[in-house]
């Protein structure tokens, strides 16, 4: 019996892992422990908004490369305590690194996903992740959430040098598993990272958890609506 594929690539935030949850969770944990309320004299849930706002914000620069790790890391808690007439250095550090902490510590998956990964696994694929996460902080995610072992290899961006999109971390991952393009698929959760990445790489893709449609430019080979629908297809 061929299959169709012989090599499996996942992104870990957003696709797997639950970044949402469990970041909303950790910030929860912050608010509390770092008594937010106090100082910013606001509400968690728009506390939460802002900090969701610049975080994406200051990703975006950091996939551009305008700005390092570190900056990313520390200038997105003072960018949204700025935003609550707190401009608080000090206090954005500690946010910082109790946020990278707290975080990979949260266990929240999204439905089907172990019963995804025990399915494949029985049925032998060799499963790999690719992500744009840092290295310690997605060791921790994979194992507190219980799925490091079903993965063989894990390359991240800090590892392979280069980030998602650029064909060369695909490249990169695709010889670290000892495969070829033409017969890998890449299951991941953002257009312009994911899956355009791995359509210019030579992989088939399938896009889940989708935050925006596919475009005339960049077309999945599936779209799923849930994790589970991937036991059909492989
Ligand atoms: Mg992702």
């Amino acid at each position: 019996m061929g299959k169709k594929y012989d090599h499996l690539f996942f992104d870990l935030d957003h696709t797997l892992w639950d970044f949402e949850t469990n970041s909303r969770a950790t910030l929860m944990d912050l608010y509390k422990e770092l008594d937010l309320e106090g100082k910013a004299n606001t509400n968690f849930d728009h506390f939460h908004h802002t900090y969701h706002h610049h975080n994406t914000i200051y990703w975006d620069r950091f996939r551009k490369g305008y700005i390092n790790r570190e900056e990313l890391r520390w200038k997105r808690m003072w960018r949204t305590l700025v935003d609550f007439n707190l401009s608080d250095e000090a206090l954005a550090k500690a946010m910082s690194e109790r946020y990278l902490e707290i975080l990979p510590t949260k266990t929240s998956l999204f439905p089907h996903c172990k019963e995804l990964l025990t399915y494949l696994s029985e049925k032998s694929y060799p499963m790999h992740l690719i992500t744009n996460g840092f290295e310690k902080t997605q060791q921790l995610k994979l194992k507190n959430s219980g799925i490091d072992h079903y993965f063989k290899e894990i390359i991240t961006s800090e590892q392979a040098g280069i980030m998602k999109p650029h064909a060369a971390i695909f490249e990169y991952a695709l010889n670290k598993a000892g495969t070829t393009a033409e017969k890998t698929i890449m299951v991941g959760d953002t257009l312009e990272v994911d899956m355009l990445g791995a359509i210019n790489a030579g992989m088939d893709t399938a896009y889940f958890n989708p935050a925006e449609p596919p475009t005339a430019k960049i077309r999945p080979t599936y779209v799923l609506e849930n994790l589970g629908e991937l036991m059909r297809i492989l």
